[in-house]
Parts: C-alpha cells; structure tokens; sequence
C-alpha cells in the first residue's frame, strides 16, 4: 500500500500586479521546500481577469504593490471579501506583504483619499512621509533568526488591541517608524513589510507557514529537518551587517 503524500493548494493572488523586489520568490520557497520533503505542492496563479476562489486553498500569498495596484487589487478582492474572511477565520494560512499587509486591515489612507481595506485583520494604514526605506531585521516568535528583509512604504500602520506583531524592529523602520512593531500575526495570518523576498533567507518563517497548513489539511503539521545552511549563511551575513553597526539606519 502506498502512502499518502500531504500536498498543499497555493494560491498566488496578482501575480502580474503585485511583485515588488522579488515577491514571487516566496512561492518558489514554499513549493521547494514542500518538494525537498517529498510533499506536494500546487500553485494557482490568481490574474486580474480570474475570480479567485478560496474554498480549496491551504496558503494564499499576496505580495507588494505602488498605490496605484493596490486599489485595482483591492476593489477585485473587496466581492470576495466574505469568502477570504471564512479561509482566515477557519484558520487557512495568508502570507501578505507590504501593499498586500496594507489591504488585510479596515483602510489606506492616502491623504484624503481612503482605501476601503479587506477588514480580515484589525488594523488601519495611513500614508505618511518620508518613505521607509531600507534594510530591516525582525526579531519573531515565529522564526529562530532575527526575520531580515528590505523595506520600501509610504504607510505607516497601526495594529488594533491584541493583534500581535510578526515582531520587534532591531534595525530598520517596521509597522510606523516609531512603535518598534513590525508586521501582524493573526490566526494563520502573517503580514508583513518585508520584501527580499522575504522567505528564502527566513526559513523559519516559510517552514511556520508550511507547517500550519499541513496542520489544517492533514492533520499532521510535522517537517522533515532540511539542510539550510546556504539559507541561514544568507540570513547571517545580513543579520552581522546590520547589528554591527557597519550599515546606518
Ligand atoms: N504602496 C504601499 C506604500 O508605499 C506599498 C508599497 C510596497 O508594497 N512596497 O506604502
């Protein structure tokens, strides 16, 4: 008798709008490391001109995007809301990034015109200035190395009472420059400013997405140790760079 492959349903959400700094890199992470494992992975590329459907999905991704995306994205998304809203709440795994964090909260404010956002998670954006730009680390619960990452946002984001933060800034600007808060962690959400991509230097973060989602399809959130010492050089040399003091904030 042969044994059942876990196999998870990935669900990348505009692919050809929102794609900032290599987004799309996170889904080529999560695949390779569900493929090392001998676990199965399918992706559906989810295009403007699609109607994405949720009811299958196990990891949806949503990457970064200028303002201008961001709305044409974000009035596709705002008719699937309810359906997006039963995933999360049934405790399916969304990785957002940047433009795409920005859409799980109630709005975007930028100057007087205000984003309607999905309301998957409670918290607002507002756009300020000056841009926060630069190379960022993240200390996480969810990661055993510090989460590092570039970041470029006009938005400054606020999380409401118990929403927790992906984690603490030790080098760069986060959520708002000042709250010393990066990101969100809701449920199986994870939102976050940070772009690379994010997932290939951070495995501890692609392996807490992967593992939640096999929890919630089989059952069985277990992983299979992989070889990550090419991945945790990369994040170490940025980890070194950054709280050495040889790069400025
Ligand atoms: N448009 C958003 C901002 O500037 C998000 C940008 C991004 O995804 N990098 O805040």
């Amino acid at each position: 008798m042969s044994a059942v492959v876990r196999s998870l349903n990935i669900v990348h959400l505009y692919p050809e709008l929102l794609n900032l700094y290599g987004d799309g890199g996170n889904i080529i992470t999560l695949t390779k490391r569900l493929e090392w494992r001998g676990l199965g992975a399918c992706v559906a590329e989810v295009a403007i001109s699609d109607t994405p459907t949720f009811a299958d999905a196990d990891i949806v991704f949503i990457g970064g995007g200028s303002d201008r995306e961001q709305a044409i994205v974000c009035e596709h998304l705002l008719e699937r809301r309810a359906e997006l809203s039963s995933f999360v709440e049934d405790g399916g795994v969304l990785l957002a990034v940047c433009g795409g964090y920005q859409l799980l909260g109630h709005s975007y404010a930028m100057g007087d015109d205000v984003l309607e956002g999905l309301g998957l998670v409670d918290m607002e954006t507002r756009r300020g200035a000056p841009r926060l730009i630069g190379n960022v680390a993240v200390e996480s619960p969810v990661s055993p190395q510090p989460v590092v990452g570039y970041e470029n946002h006009g938005g400054r984001t606020t999380l409401g009472e118990g929403v927790e933060p992906l984690g603490r800034v030790v080098f760069g600007h986060g959520n708002d420059g000042e709250s010393g808060e990066e990101g969100c962690l809701y449920r199986n959400v994870l939102g976050t400013y940070v772009h690379g991509p994010l997932l290939p230097k951070n495995p501890g973060v692609a392996d807490w997405l992967l593992s939640r989602a096999l929890d919630r399809r089989c059952g069985d959130g277990s992983l299979d140790p992989l070889d990550d010492a090419v991945e945790l050089a990369a994040n170490k040399v940025m980890v070194d760079r950054l709280l050495s003091g040889e790069e400025k904030e």
